[in-house]
Order: structure tokens, then C-alpha cells, then sequence
């Protein structure tokens, strides 16, 4: 069996949004390995019953005060410490999803990196770079294109590729979309999305309907 890969975000905001848990939530459950669930003895293969999402560097008031659902995942390790003092992490196995790193993920990746790391930080528009505060570890950086994509679909992405060895450039998406928030009215997502194939984007659960609450509140406009 293949060892599982690693999903780390480093989570570098001082507090949780509401975008934020939703996306943690999402990526904790989609990067659960399917052994996890039906493995019962660990004796051969311990990563078998180890979480593969972990959330680092979370600020004291948030790692004590972390919402039930993302405490109580069964694939999240939530942690105050930062990505280079997570267990069994070496340094070369380690990749930094970073949209300004120089080379492109592909799918030979996954024979090297085993650990691949993320902002975890809501996106702005334009980008600011903030991914930069990772770079101070110095892990080795693959972009996932020229497009910022929300955290979660990095994720979604970086797995298509290392894990299901479909190269970048195949990988179905789809840039800004508009989303209707009334009757009347829509938004444009600044950001690049995995697309279904009825051609809408993959969201978290509940995105669609917590974006429609902030952008009656106008929070969209300061993005
Ligand atoms: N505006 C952002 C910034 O300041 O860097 C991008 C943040 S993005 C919402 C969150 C994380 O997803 C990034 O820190 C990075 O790890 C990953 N990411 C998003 N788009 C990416 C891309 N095109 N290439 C590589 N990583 C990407």
C-alpha cells in the first residue's frame, strides 16, 4: 500500500473565519485516506489511524477554542505548533504550494514529496502574497499555475496531480466564476476552481450560502 501523503496548512490568521472553517473542514474530509475509516489494526502500516490533515501554528485562543467539528475530525491534527515540528516531517519530503515558486507541480512530485504544505489564509484580491511567510522554512516551492485558488483547492488540486497523476494542464477549471447571490444580482469569485462537469465550481459545503450572507452584508467589496 502507498504511504499516505501529509496535507499541512498553516493556518496564518490570528482568527478562524467562517470561510476558513468550512474549507479546513472540507479539506480534512477529502484528504482522509480510505484505509482510516477500515483499519482497525495499525501494527503494519501506523499511518493507517494518523490524521493527514494537520492545522499548524493555530494562535493559543484559537487551538483552545477550535469549533466541535474541526476538534472532533478524525482526520485533523490542530496544532499550536509550526509545520517544521510536526512528527516525522524531513525537511526533503517537504513541498510549499507557492504561486510564485518557479516550477510547476507534476505528477512525478509524488514520488518525492511526501508533505505538502499551504497557506492558510483567505484569499485577496489582488493577491498579496502572504504565502511568503512560509518561505522562511525553505522547503522546496511548486506553483499549481499562474491562478490563486482558495486553500481548499489547492489542496483538491495538489491531489489530482501527486496522488491521481493527472498533470496540471489537464486538470478541469474554471477561473473567476460568477455566482448568483438574488434574484437580481451576482458575484465574481476572484480565484481559479476545480470544475464539475456540469461545468460549476467545487466549493465547500455551505460556501455558496455563506457567501451570499457576507455579500448582503457588502463584506465582498473589501476583498
Ligand atoms: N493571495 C494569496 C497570497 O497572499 O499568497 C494566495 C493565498 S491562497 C488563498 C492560499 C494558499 O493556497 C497559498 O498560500 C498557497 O499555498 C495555495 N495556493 C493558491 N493558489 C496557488 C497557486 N496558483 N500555486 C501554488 N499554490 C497556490
Amino acid at each position: 500500500m502507498a504511504t499516505p501523503k501529509h496535507y499541512v496548512v498553516e493556518h496564518l490568521d490570528v482568527e478562524l473565519e467562517a470561510w476558513s472553517k468550512l474549507e479546513y473542514l472540507t479539506i480534512a474530509t477529502e484528504t482522509r485516506p480510505a484505509s482510516s475509516t477500515a483499519a482497525t489494526d495499525s501494527s503494519n502500516n501506523p499511518d493507517n489511524i494518523k490524521p493527514t490533515f494537520h492545522l499548524t501554528s493555530l494562535p493559543r485562543e484559537l487551538f483552545e477554542n477550535l469549533p466541535e467539528e474541526l476538534k472532533g475530525h478524525e482526520n485533523l491534527d490542530a496544532t499550536m505548533e509550526e509545520v517544521n515540528k510536526l512528527d516525522g516531517l524531513k525537511a526533503e519530503e517537504v513541498c510549499l504550494l507557492d504561486p510564485r515558486a518557479e516550477k510547476d507541480m507534476c505528477p512525478e512530485d509524488g514520488e518525492v514529496f511526501k508533505w505538502f504544505v499551504f497557506g492558510g489564509i483567505l484569499g485577496d484580491d489582488p493577491p498579496r502574497d502572504r504565502t511568503a511567510e512560509l518561505r522562511k522554512y525553505g522547503f522546496t516551492g511548486r506553483r499549481l499555475g499562474p491562478v490563486q485558488m482558495t486553500t481548499d483547492t489547492a489542496v483538491r488540486v495538489t491531489r489530482l496531480v501527486v496522488e491521481e497523476k493527472i498533470p496540471l494542464d489537464k486538470v478541469p477549471f474554471v477561473d473567476f466564476p460568477e455566482l448568483k447571490i438574488s434574484k437580481n444580482e451576482t458575484t465574481e469569485m476572484p480565484f481559479r476552481y476545480v470544475k464539475r462537469e456540469d461545468g460549476t465550481p467545487i466549493m465547500p459545503e455551505g460556501m455558496v450560502d455563506l457567501i451570499k450572507e457576507d455579500s448582503n452584508k457588502g463584506f465582498l467589496d473589501m476583498m
